[in-house]
Parts: structure tokens; C-alpha cells; sequence
């Protein structure tokens, strides 16, 4: 039987890669919706490709563009109960979550709640609000099958088990662009330079964020999430070839790693296909042209961001949510070359130290935690500013 999958986010960077996946296995899959914020031209050429008939837009004026741009028999509607309507819908069974940012955490809640299977690239889902995630999980609704490559290299050397076989979660980072930097030359650094990423080609925001190590913290705090791992129990590695994507070590000290070429497909492809396996046309990995793989302990002197995850991640309740929402604030200010990338980490710190840890049991808990930290942190970047 063909499963029905709906892409959130179909417009990104993982969105697109995954169409590109879903067109490759139309004997397995059938793509039942697609929804993107404004980005209507290329939902529409999607929906085509696709033969898809759902589609969601994030406003009304975004809706109606694409309401002209496909055929009649396309459903096309807007905004956050439309996008709840179509992940719960039940003619689905996988919903692939890669929309940035808090918008998709009531949809990928309702999708679990519903009894789907979640794809999911988006991290902030499981930063901001893991809790809520592993509540509904805990309640026996629905499942989540990681996307993002280090933790679908996790999810795939764990194979299910048990928590007091595995010893550690080990985590590979490229370094990112300035891997190779001194602090001072960091401290100089603009825009263009964190954009110069070595290996992958992502959006923005997350290469910013890689070449502060801040992707990093956020990963470390969705490992945690995720796979329910205290804080002392994960590691990070510099592996400057992004080839093996994580390790896991086993209880008797057997590292358990996954490789393949440094393409988000990979991860993609397997969340849809689990637990199967299929021929995706994916570039194979020649380890013998690779000759060699390298791996350095992270400086955390230099890269304050390991520290605040590990901090977050420990102190659990709002915390991770307060780091990821000042971070996002002090990147756009970076963006805007109003302050450097030490600031960066300076910002996220003081807005974390400030921060009073509430637990974590409605949404409503969490988005606030967000807006009051994006408050603080805009108020921090407004006295510190180049
Ligand atoms: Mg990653």
C-alpha cells in the first residue's frame, strides 16, 4: 500500500529534497498536501510534479495566488488550522515537518496527536517544546523518525535499544566555516565569511548558525530530546569531512557509526521509508577515495555554544527554548551587521542567565518563554551593537 505523505515547508531547502525523494519512489508514496509560507510558484510547479491536490499557504493573499496558479481540483486554503486540518487528516500517514521556526509545533502536536508518523527536520520542534513531544509519545500517539542528519545517523545506530545499553551519543560537527579560525579573526568575521560553509549548502541561517556552532547546541539539545539522554552522556566531535554523520557507543564500548555522502536525501529518504530500506538513486560512498576521515575535539573555549546547549539541556523546562529565540534574534542582528559573532554568544548567555526555568506543559509556556527571550535579546543587541 502507498503511504500519503504531506511536506511542510515543501519551498526550503529540505522541503525540496524531499519532493526530490518523493518523485523517485512513486511506487511507495503518494503526496496527499504541501505547505509553504508565500513561496506560491514553487508550491504550484510542486503540486504539479507531484499530482497533489492540498495545498496550504500561510495567509489568505499567498491562497488566493495560488488558488490562480493550479488546476481547479486543488484545494488550496491558509493558515494554522488549515495547515492542523491537512496533517490530520485521515487519508495521512507521514507529515515531513520542515517549517522554520514555532510554526511548526501545534501541526507536528496535532499530526502525533492524530497518530502520524513525523518526519522531522524542523529542530526547533523538539528544542522548544520536547516535553510536549515525549508527553504525547509517552501517551502512545503517533512517532517521530529524525531527519536531520546527525540524528537520523543516532536514530540509525541506536536501532531501538534500550537506553542502558547505549553509553553515549556521539555527535559530528564539519566545524563549520570558521573551523580553522582564531578568536580574533572570529571576532572580525562578517556576514559573507559565516556564509562560506565547507561541505553543505543550506539556508542562511543555519550556515550562521553552524559557523558559530550554535547548530551545533541546538542539535545537542534535540539529541537530548529526542533520544532522552542526560546532558553528561553526549558528546561532540569536529569530523571536517561530513561523511559520518554520528556515532553511538554501546554500553560495551562498541561505536556504532553511520556514513553515506553529505547529502540530506539520505536522511530524508530513510525517515520516509522506515524501517525498510530502498534503492533511491543516492550517490554511494567510496571509502577508498576517501582515503582518510579526521576527527578533533571542539575547542569550547572558542565556541561558547556547546556550553549554553549543555546548560540548557541539563536545566531543562523553558531553558532550550529561551536559547534557541535569543539566538535567532542576535543571527538576524549579525545579518544586519549590527553586532559581531562573539556578540552573538554573549547575547543568548545573558538571556539565558536572566531567565527564570519554568517546566514546560502547554505551548502557551512555550511560545511566551520564546517571545519574552526575543525581547531580551533585541534589548541586549540595541545597547551592544557594533
Ligand atoms: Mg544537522
Amino acid at each position: 500500500m502507498k503511504k500519503n505523505v504531506v511536506v511542510l515547508g515543501s519551498s526550503g531547502s529540505i522541503g525540496k529534497n524531499t519532493v526530490k525523494v518523493l518523485q523517485q519512489l512513486p511506487e511507495r508514496f503518494s503526496v496527499y498536501g504541501l505547505a509553504v509560507k508565500e513561496s506560491v510558484e514553487i508550491a504550484a510547479e510542486q503540486a504539479r510534479l507531484l499530482d497533489c491536490r492540498n495545498l496550504v499557504a500561510a495567509d489568505k493573499f499567498s491562497a488566493e495566488k495560488l488558488r490562480a496558479l493550479v488546476p481547479e481540483n486543488c484545494f488550496c486554503s491558509y493558515g494554522e488550522e488549515a495547515l492542523i486540518d491537512l496533517v490530520t487528516a485521515p487519508e495521512v500517514d507521514i507529515v515531513v515537518c520542515s517549517i522554520v521556526g514555532t510554526a511548526g509545533l501545534l501541526p507536528v502536536l496535532s499530526a502525533l496527536k492524530a497518530g502520524k508518523r513525523i518526519a522531522l527536520a524542523s529542530k526547533e520542534v523538539m528544542v522548544m517544546a520536547g516535553d510536549l513531544v515525549n508527553a504525547e509519545l509517552d501517551a502512545g500517539h503517533g512517532s517521530i523518525v529524525p531527519v536531520d542528519s546527525e540524528h537520523s545517523a543516532l536514530f540509525q545506530c541506536l536501532n531501538n535499544r534500550p537506553p542502558e545499553e547505549v553509553s553515549k551519543l556521539i555527535i559530528t560537527a564539519s566545524g563549520g566555516a570558521f573551523r580553522d579560525w582564531s578568536s580574533a579573526e572570529i571576532a572580525r568575521a562578517t556576514v559573507k565569511d559565516a556564509l562560506n560553509h565547507p561541505v553543505w549548502a543550506m539556508g542562511s541561517k543555519v550556515t550562521i548558525d553552524s559557523a558559530t556552532l550554535m547548530n551545533k547546541a541546538l542539535e545537542i539539545v534535540e539529541a537530548g530530546m529526542l533520544f532522552r539522554m542526560e546532558s553528561s552522556k553526549i558528546d561532540v566531535v569536529i569530523h571536517p569531512q561530513s561523511l559520518v554523520h554520528s556515532m553511538v557507543e554501546m554500553a560495551d564500548g562498541s561505536v556504532i557509526a553511520q556514513l553515506s555522502q553529505p547529502d540530506m536525501r539520505f536522511a530524508i529518504q530513510y525517515a520516509l521509508t522506515y524501517p525498510e530500506r530502498a534503492d533511491g538513486l543516492l550517490p554511494k560512498l567510496d571509502l577508498a577515495t576517501v582515503g582518510r576521515l579526521d576527527f578533533m575535539e571542539p575547542d569550547r573555549k572558542k565556541y561558547p555554544s556547546l556550553d549554553l546547549a549543555y546548560a540548557a539541556l541539563s536545566a531543562g523546562g523553558t531553558l532550550p527554548a529561551v536559547m534557541n529565540a535569543a539566538n535567532e534574534v542576535a543571527v538576524e542582528a549579525f545579518i544586519r551587521g549590527e553586532v559581531n559573532v562573539p556578540t552573538i554568544w554573549r547575547c543568548i548567555e545573558k538571556v539565558m542567565e536572566k531567565h527564570q526555568v519554568q517546566k514546560l506543559d502547554t505551548v502557551a509556556t512555550a511560545v511566551a518563554a520564546d517571545c519574552a527571550a526575543r525581547i531580551a535579546a533585541a534589548e541586549f543587541i540595541k545597547n551592544n551593537r557594533i
